[in-house]
């Protein structure tokens, strides 16, 4: 038998942006635990604005696990927060709310800013760097400086290790932004590995004395760029059925839908959506081919294919909650339906 510390990891209750919190317990396993090992815990619900009434009592309740390669025996448990029954989900437990979908595919791209000192690594005490354009996917001490390629690095290795599926990471249009990608089969599973890869970057940092910043527009009204979590969706109908009229209705039901999407594509996006650096302005709905000014960009490749593949949804912001995204997207694209002669058409 070997002692494993699980940390269980959840989201807590503070809006409109949710905190990850977790704390460890030692459990004696034959070998690496499986999710149907770990057993449900509690936490106290009055210390993460999650408590119910008297009873302040949350039960955390294991749905992903992965290897923790920085800690010995180590292992990294994503919970949902349910109501002290167990069963019911906590009204902060978003994942709950997402649509089980095997056929749902998502691509996040989180954006974010490593800072130090209260201003973006890499920044002067006063005033500003050079202007943005070098940095995008750049290259030498002047562009990034010495330490943010060591934990960009580090954090991949970190993920990787832990069985997440990251597809790449890219130094961003600003100094000291970076971003990585994270692809997932299954309507929540590059949401959960979205969540996990934030906790390890959150943790990794602390030993730099650094901090994530996630906030959409961390430099305001300036001429640096923002931070998006863009989503790339697909479900299997618009992957192998498709088709141009399908698409034009799903897009009619995201523009219905505009005001929901927002409500969930993260706190402050009017900052961000301007119009101006590759944003459509929040006001506004559009969708074009390789657009990268339109709310969703289609891809050359959707077109190419009948109109079949995944759709970029660019609205969603760094600080979003990809659980909430997710169950939107798949709200509005659950709102029309799929033509079953169409289908059948398609397999025949
Ligand atoms: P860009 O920065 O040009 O928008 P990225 O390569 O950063 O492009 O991100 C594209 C994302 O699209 C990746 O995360 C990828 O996994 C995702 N993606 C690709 N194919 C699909 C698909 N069929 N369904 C959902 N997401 C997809
Ligand atoms: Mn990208
Ligand atoms: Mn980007
Ligand atoms: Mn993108």
């Amino acid at each position: 038998m070997t002692k494993y510390k699980l940390e269980y990891i959840w989201l807590d209750g503070y809006t409109p942006v949710p905190n990850l919190r977790g704390k460890t317990q030692v459990k004696e396993f034959d070998a690496f635990p499986k999710l149907e090992q770990l057993p449900l815990w509690n936490f106290d619900g009055s210390s993460t604005m999650q408590a119910e009434g008297r009873s302040s009592d949350c039960v955390l309740k294991p749905v992903a696990v992965y290897p923790d390669s920085e800690r010995k025996n180590g292992v990294l448990v994503m919970c949902e927060v349910m109501m002290p029954d167990g069963k019911t989900p906590h009204p902060s437990n978003m994942r709950a709310s997402i649509n089980d979908d095997e056929g749902a595919w998502f691509g996040f791209e989180q954006e974010y800013f490593l800072y130090k000192n209260g201003r973006p690594l890499g920044f002067p005490e006063t005033g500003f760097p050079a202007p943005q354009g070098p940095y995008y996917t750049g290259v030498g001490y002047s562009n990034v400086g010495d330490v943010a390629r060591k934990i960009v690095e580090e954090h991949l290795d970190i993920c990787l290790a832990a069985g997440l599926n990251h597809e790449g990471i890219n130094a961003e249009v600003a100094k000291g932004q970076w971003e990585f990608q994270i692809f997932g089969k299954g309507s929540k599973t590059a949401a959960d590995e979205i969540w996990m890869a934030r906790y390890l970057l959150q943790r990794l940092c602390e030993k730099y004395g650094i901090d994530v910043e996630y906030h959409c527009k961390p430099l305001g009204d300036t001429d640096w760029n923002g931070s998006g979590m863009h989503a790339n969706f697909s479900t299997a109908y618009m992957r192998e059925v498709g088709g141009k009229e399908y698409f034009e209705q799903v897009m009619a039901a995201f523009e219905g839908a505009c005001d929901d999407h927002i409500a969930v594509y993260g706190p402050d996006n009017h900052l961000r959506l301007t119009g101006k650096h590759e944003t459509q302005s929040i006001h506004q709905f559009s969708y074009g081919v390789a657009d990268r000014g339109a709310s969703i960009r289609v891809p050359h490749s959707f077109v190419a294919n009948g109109y079949r593949g995944y759709l970029e949804d660019r609205r969603p912001n760094s600080q979003g909650d990809p659980y909430q995204i997710a169950a939107q997207i798949l709200r509005t694209i659950g709102s029309v339906p799929e033509p079953v002669e169409d289908r059948l058409a398609a397999v025949a």
